[in-house]
Order: C-alpha cells, then structure tokens, then sequence
C-alpha cells in the first residue's frame, strides 16, 4: 500500500475524533488537530470528516438545532442536544421503527436520509 500524504492526513484526523468523546464538530476537530499539525487546512478537515463518516469508520449527526457532530461510536444510538450549554449527549432509548425510504423518492425529491435527534436540559445545566 503507499502510503501518501493524504492518507497520513486522514489517519491523524480519525485518530482524532477516537480521542474525543464529547460529539465533536467539524471545527472542533480542526481545533483540537490545529496546534501540533498547522499544515491541516480546516476544508481538509471537513473533507476527510465525510469520507471516514462514508467509510463507516466514524458516524455523522445531523443535528437540526446546531452544527453537525462527528461520534467514533458508531453502533446505532439516539442523541439529545442540550438547550442550554449545546453539549450533545448519547442517550439509550428503545429503538424507533426505520421509515422504509428504500424508494429514495418523495414526488419529484431524491432522498438522502433522514435523522431523529433529541434536545431538553442536561443534568449539569438544571443544578
Ligand atoms: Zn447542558
Ligand atoms: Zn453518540
């Protein structure tokens, strides 16, 4: 295998995300990746993001009520963002039955996915 730039790069990025247990946004990972390897541009960054969440190595939330966030957990699990500090919490609920969108077609509209996220006040914030 060669092992190119951009493979060393991605390595360091998902690295990264497996260190950080707090749903991590795309600029945190940039933030965090920043100071010890300032030759990481932050769209290098977004990209690899996508990818290792493509390949399945890492998840991608979609969170509605907030950036995006990026989870090394990758077993199927529920979130809840809280309203006040926007931390986002893993949370085990029964799982919710999968909308059959096998079709991808809504009318004239080519489905990519959809989400179900959570958000109320985390025990922190309600002390
Ligand atoms: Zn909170
Ligand atoms: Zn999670």
């Amino acid at each position: 295998m060669i092992i190119t730039r951009n493979t060393v790069q991605r390595e360091i990025i998902l690295q990264t995300v497996l260190n950080m247990d707090n749903h991590p946004s795309a600029d945190d990972v940039y933030e965090r990746l920043r100071n010890d390897n300032p030759s990481i541009s932050r769209a290098t960054v977004y990209r690899n993001l996508e990818l290792l969440a493509k390949q399945g190595k890492i998840l991608h939330i979609r969170m509605p009520n907030g950036a995006d966030c990026f989870d090394f957990n990758t077993s199927e699990h529920y979130h809840l963002r809280c309203d006040i500090c926007r931390r986002v919490f893993d949370i085990d609920l029964p799982k919710i039955p999968k909308i059959n969108i096998e079709q991808k077609k809504y009318k004239d509209f080519t489905i990519e996915g959809y989400s179900i996220s959570f958000h109320g006040i985390c025990p922190e914030c309600k002390k």
